[in-house]
């Protein structure tokens, strides 16, 4: 009984985490918004390679081993915002809430 309850969790994990291989994901393109109140990142799966920059330099927040993978608690607005500067496809991008009308 236990095993069925966390198979489509951990489905759910490895289907949405940065790493799983983008030809699958694209079957399903998959765009997420994580928010801490002020900023808001916004990771579009279809775009993603896999270059795990993310990761590698703020592993505090981007963690695919985790769900959610992003988590907007582990650094401040300013990290956050650098290291989705970082990504290479443009796969996370991000916006001030104070400037997005549909955030308020
Ligand atoms: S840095 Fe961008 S392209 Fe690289 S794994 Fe993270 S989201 Fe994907």
């Amino acid at each position: 009984m236990l095993m069925t309850t966390r198979i489509p969790a951990m489905m759910l994990v490895i289907f949405s985490s940065p790493f799983f291989p983008s030809y699958l994901r694209k079957m399903k393109n998959v765009i997420k918004k994580y928010t801490n109140g002020e900023v808001t990142v916004v990771w579009n799966s279809g775009l993603c390679i896999h270059s795990a920059n993310c990761f590698r330099g703020l592993p505090e927040v981007f963690d695919p081993r985790k769900h959610p993978w992003i988590k907007m608690d582990g650094a401040d607005t300013e990290k956050i915002a650098k290291q989705v500067n970082k990504c290479p496809s443009g796969a996370l991008s991000f916006y001030m809430n104070s400037e997005n009308p549909e955030s308020k």
